[in-house]
């Protein structure tokens, strides 16, 4: 866990008003926080549309700056400005009232990355409705599961999406009762309105209801990285804690062009691709494409990007293209002047990623930690400090984490309510953090008991197993399900993985905890190799020899497969549980995050 440090100490690329990390804690307060934003108009409380769009809007402000820049398949993009954003989340709220759905009715979207999306969500939360976004690519099962577990009275997608996804489940979807097509293909399809004629009809001016700061604003549904999805309740206060956490952790200022590769169907693609940017009135781009190496240093270059936040899977296949030291680099390319910060969430950022960003990109790459449950981030590699490589990072202003003795079965050992601090540097157990900040997940949607059982001894615990070293930065070893016992080791799939990725074969790992009559569990490797390298048995013999070096012979893989199809959730991290279930023949469980490979 040692390793480099990445100073900052005079990076003139970052921008200079963050306050050094002790005293930028020291001196912050989420009721400060409260205060940098505006509240509607008449003391009528805290609205996350407001704050985004029409504060921004009137003769004093900048309306007419961009606040949307969307790019399409085609590469046609689609600009909006914030004046325009007011005017068009008006008429949907508008659209929503006279459909006679107000305040915690849930309203769906299933859109690609096109204006309409951001639109209806926006439109939705200025009608003090509740949204619910869901990823665009799910299948039809998914789909329905998220629309009947959550109550959709309102769904907004396309013609295209609603015929494959939603019509013939329809009837078993009692609580939908309208849905509004974008785009073509209304006339078609009964039982459908024309999102863009009532979008018309309807009037620009909207007077934003009273919203208190506990109203109910956001239904996120988690990765399903290691069980069913959860649905994830969150509040308009929420806004204070992505406005603050954007500034500190992203390094983004109102002037900044902002590109978050997060799709909005995800709690990052929201509280960090739609809400932050907005609130602190940045130009947002957003990109309906798929992934693609030229493609995202295109849009890089061409829209010129300053702050960008994307996710280790994706930085990886850019690694892939453009190893560390090999003589033609492919960013080099391109002008990527304009990028003054790159950050990553999702998964652990193996050091080796961080370090290519360094050298490869010309920026290190700032990870951070969070969840859906949290709402925002709470750990990261702050903009103005010292990166540790492979280290989430430091707790941000405003948020109180700890580490907690584990028990047997991984998790906070809880004896009679209580929970006890590990004290010793470097010792790992369960992150926990102090409940109290504004984008703290309010409840699990219809699972009151999976919610209470989150809380022990005044801490919120979250499943990830850490630890802490003397300075205060925290490593991530595992999530708590996916740690290996071998032969009386505590063993964190990452650490493992990131020992391969070092290896100039290597593009990902996913590794897990084989049993093992004598061992307990024994560990083993799926390795996908970088483009052009063939899976022989000598490389297999080399990897194992490579990570007994790194490793040790206690931690190192006993066996290592290669696999160029790692199974991964959507939002893009690897389906460790689905690796294992696959091992040992056992039920491959909820897969309706799972992503289908070609
Ligand atoms: P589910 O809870 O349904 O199993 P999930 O936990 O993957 O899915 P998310 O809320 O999208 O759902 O992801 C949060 C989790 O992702 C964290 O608890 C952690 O395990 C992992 N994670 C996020 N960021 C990081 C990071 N920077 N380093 C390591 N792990 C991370
Ligand atoms: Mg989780």
């Amino acid at each position: 866990m040692a390793g480099e440090t990445i100073h900052k100490g005079g990076a003139a690329r970052v921008a200079p008003n963050l306050a050094d990390y002790e005293e930028a804690r020291s001196r912050f307060s989420w009721q400060q926080a409260r205060q940098a934003l505006a509240g509607l108009p008449g003391g009528r409380g805290l609205n996350i549309a407001y704050e985004a769009v029409d504060r921004h809007v009137g003769p004093a402000h900048h309306g007419d700056r961009i606040a949307l820049r969307c790019i399409a398949r085609d590469d046609t993009v689609r600009t909006v400005t914030y004046a325009e954003l007011a005017r068009r989340t008006a008429r949907f709220a508008n659209v929503l009232r006279s459909l006679g759905v107000g305040r915690g009715d849930r309203v769906f979207t299933l859109l690609g990355r096109c204006p309409e999306l951001y639109t209806a969500v926006l439109g939705t939360l200025k009608n003090t409705s509740v949204l619910c976004p869901l990823f665009s690519a799910f299948g039809t099962d998914p789909v329905e599961q998220r629309l009947r577990l959550g109550d959709a009275r309102v769904l907004v997608t396309t013609a295209v999406l609603y015929r494959r996804k939603v019509m013939g489940r329809r009837s078993s979807l009692p609580s939908l009762e309208h849905v509004l097509i974008v785009g073509p293909g209304a006339d078609e399809l009964p039982g459908t309105f024309s999102y863009d004629t009532m979008l018309a009809a309807a009037s620009d001016r909207f007077h934003i209801p009273p919203t208190m700061p506990e109203d109910m604003a956001l239904l996120h549904f988690t990765s399903g990285t290691t069980g069913a999805p959860k649905g994830a309740v969150h509040v308009h206060d929420a806004v204070v804690a992505h406005r603050s956490t954007a500034a500190y952790a992203l390094d983004l200022h109102p002037d900044d062009v902002y590109w978050c590769t997060a799709d909005p169907g995800w709690v990052t693609g929201m509280s960090y691709g739609v809400i932050a940017p907005l609130v602190l009135g940045a130009t947002l781009v957003s990109d309906e494409g798929e992934f693609d190496t030229h493609r995202w240093y295109r849009i890089l270059s061409e829209q010129r990007v300053n702050v960008w936040y994307t996710a280790p899977t994706a930085l990886r296949m850019l690694m892939r293209s453009s190893p560390r030291g090999a003589g033609h680099r492919l960013p080099d390319t391109y002008d990527l002047s304009a990028l003054r910060f790159v950050a990553s969430v999702g998964e652990p950022l193996n050091p080796e990623a961080v370090l290519w960003g360094r050298d490869v990109l010309g920026l290190p790459i700032h990870d951070n930690w969070w969840q859906t449950e949290t709402g925002c981030i709470m750990i990261a590699n702050f903009a103005a400090c010292d990166i540790r490589p492979g280290s989430m990072g430091r707790p941000l202003p405003g948020v109180e984490a700890a580490v907690l003795e584990r028990g047997e079965n991984g998790r906070a050992r809880i004896t009679g309510g209580r929970v006890t601090r590990v004290r010793r540097p470097g010792a790992e157990g369960e992150l926990a953090l102090r409940p109290g900040w504004p984008s703290m997940f309010r409840g699990y949607l219809n699972d009151e008991a999976r919610y209470r059982a989150a809380f022990a001894g005044g801490w919120y615990l979250t499943g990830d197993l850490v630890r802490q070293d003397e300075d205060g930065w925290f490593w991530f070893v595992g999530r708590a399900d996916d740690v290996i016992k071998s032969a009386g080791h505590l063993i964190g799939p990452f650490e493992v993985e990131s020992a391969l990725m070092e290896h100039w074969a290597v593009a990902e790992a996913g590794v897990i905890g084989r049993p093992d009559p004598i061992a307990g569990d024994v560990v083993k490797a799926f390795v996908s190799l970088r483009p052009g390298i063939e899976p022989t048995g000598s490389l297999q013999r080399e990897l194992l020899a490579f990570a007994r070096r790194r490793l040790g012979p206690a931690v190192a893989p006993r066996e290592i497969v290669f696999d160029q199809h790692l199974p991964k959730t959507r939002s893009g991290k690897v389906m460790r549980r689905l690796l294992r279930a696959r091992e040992l023949g056992l039920p491959t469980g909820d897969l309706s995050t799972l992503e289908e490979t070609a």
